[in-house]
């Protein structure tokens, strides 16, 4: 075709990489939206097609970020920016296509189709053996499915253990060591409080099962999220089974949220939790559209944040350190007492704040309180650890998760679909990812520990009600440089340090001894 010789010959410079990297975005963005449509709109028979789709996509743009024209594109692109800083967006660019490049190559093929075939039938094995709660229906199939892991840990490398490689698609530079650490200084800060909180009376919550109309809490979503800056004209709300967000441009970036008539906090906490993802995604520099730094082009997601752990401590600054502050309640009670009406009338805010707050152990991750979801984690990235390195055998896995909830939370695991077999992770062959939403929580506080302290009246502000000094101290530290620095290099931008868990232990320790009235 002469399209494609016309291409052959062109001179390749920095203007035909971005070329090139807008379509490899486009493809991407094309499958967010049929992956939002999949989420929220799609009927259940369109499922078998949809995901033929996306596949189909996912696979097209990475072809086209390995194919020949991509690599003389980079090469055209090296040469002529050579002379840029090392971290200008030009060069970073440059870097991450490479990086990426290298990434996808090390993967064979044949083992990413082995994966992708393998997670439609292990899906539907799970799913059947989470509804019978019988481990051993899908003890096979994941038994194949650590095995390809490991095999993927192997063809990407890694320097001291294999988790590492298979961390990086998620969480790059985080290794197994790293969170050893993390974790342990985790278990000294925090099981006191859990230890404290199991004795101390609980809070009372009644109020919160109310029945409350559902259209009425996704109105009342809707408003606390557009009232913390997320904005619908570029972006807009559905519901769903599981949360999510999404963006197809900063333009346009969607929220999601799942409702309970008897549950009220379920509809609130989810609009806020996405709609803090998707402050991250509306306030990336609109110069990087369709670049790299708007894309991940290791995990293939069209994501602007820089590590899904950076994404997360967005979505948590948002739902924890301001929707379960106590200045926000003071602020807003009036409000979801008008919007619920003769629902919340006996409740002030003191009361809806320490309800919203309370802390209880319990099996299930995605309804795990602030203070006890990172245990629900660290069994989930220890075992994932174990599996991958051959110490621990899919037999004895059951036995393993329930010995680690026991140890952590102190309680007994009833059965199978509300311990291992509840995630439905592992069905898909995703292991690595759970590592990210405990470096978010850790991120979110650290960044709002120095956006409070360093900037006084960002404090003030939050105490009024007013959430555009927060918001834009975090656009201008985090969401506008979308993937130009790594996660370290932001947050030693933003707060003079890298990750550091002891603001996010300091906030649970004032928090929780406060409530608890723990000594
Ligand atoms: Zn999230």
């Amino acid at each position: 075709m002469g399209h494609t010789e016309e291409r052959d010959s062109a001179p390749m410079s920095y203007a035909s990489l971005i070329e090139v990297m807008g379509r490899v975005n486009d493809f991407l963005n094309a499958s967010s939206v049929l992956s939002w449509d999949a989420r929220t709109m799609m009927p259940k028979g369109g499922a078998e097609t949809r995901s033929k789709q996306l596949a189909t996509l996912t696979v097209a743009a990475r072809n086209l970020l390995c194919s020949d024209e991509a690599k003389r594109a980079l090469e055209g692109a090296e040469a002529e920016i050579s002379g840029r800083a090392p971290d200008s967006p030009e060069a970073r660019i440059a870097a991450q296509v490479r990086e990426a490049i290298d990434y996808h190559e090390r993967i064979p093929t044949e083992l990413l189709h082995r994966k992708t075939e393998l997670g439609t039938a292990a899906h539907a094995v799970w799913a059947e053996a989470r509804e019978k709660a019988d481990f051993a229906i899908f003890s096979d199939a994941l038994t194949t499915m650590v095995d390809i892991n490991r095999e993927m840990a192997q063809a990407i490398g890694f320097e001291d253990h294999p988790y590492d490689a298979l961390m990086y698609r998620f969480e790059p530079g985080v290794t197994k060591r790293d969170l050893d650490t993390l974790f342990a200084r985790l278990r000294d800060g925090m099981l006191p409080l859990v230890r404290g909180i199991a004795e101390a009376e609980e809070p009372r919550a009644d109020f919160l099962y109310r029945d409350v109309p559902a259209e009425a809490q996704l109105a009342f979503g809707e408003a606390m999220a557009a009232r913390v800056g997320y904005d619908l004209d570029r972006g807009r709300l559905d519901t769903t089974v599981h949360p999510f967000e999404v963006s197809f441009t900063r333009n346009d970036v969607r929220i999601t949220t799942r409702v309970s008539r008897t549950y009220m906090p379920m509809a609130l906490f989810g609009a806020l939790h996405e709609a803090g993802h998707a402050l991250y995604e509306q306030g990336v520099d609109p110069a990087y559209t369709r670049t790299p730094l708007a894309t991940d082009l290791v995990s293939l997601y069209a994501v602007g944040g820089v590590s899904f752990g950076a994404h997360e401590s967005q979505s948590r600054l948002w739902e924890n350190h301001v929707g379960r502050s106590r200045s926000f309640w003071l602020n807003h009670m009036d409000e979801i007492r008008a919007a619920f009406p003769g629902v919340l009338d006996d409740v002030g805010p003191e009361e809806f704040y320490r309800a919203v707050n309370r802390s209880r152990p319990s099996f299930i991750r995605v309804e795990a309180d602030e203070l006890t979801y990172d245990f629900h984690i660290m069994v989930r990235c220890e075992i994932e650890a174990r599996l991958v390195d051959g110490s621990l055998d899919v037999a004895d896995l059951p036995e393993a998760w329930n010995a680690l909830i026991k140890e952590y939370l102190g309680i007994d695991v009833p059965d199978d679909a509300q311990g291992v077999l509840q995630d439905v992770h592992w069905s898909s062959g995703q292991i690595g990812t759970f590592c990210n939403y405990t470096i978010g929580n850790i991120m979110a506080a650290q960044l709002f520990d120095t956006a409070t302290r360093e900037t006084p009246s960002v404090q003030a502000a939050l105490d009024a009600g007013d959430y555009t000094p927060l918001r834009d101290w975090m656009t201008d530290k985090v969401a506008r440089h979308g993937r130009r620095f790594t996660r370290d290099e932001l947050l030693e931008k933003a707060t003079g340090r890298k990750l550091d868990p002891d603001p996010y232990i300091a906030h649970l320790t004032r928090k929780y001894s406060e409530i608890y009235a723990l000594g």
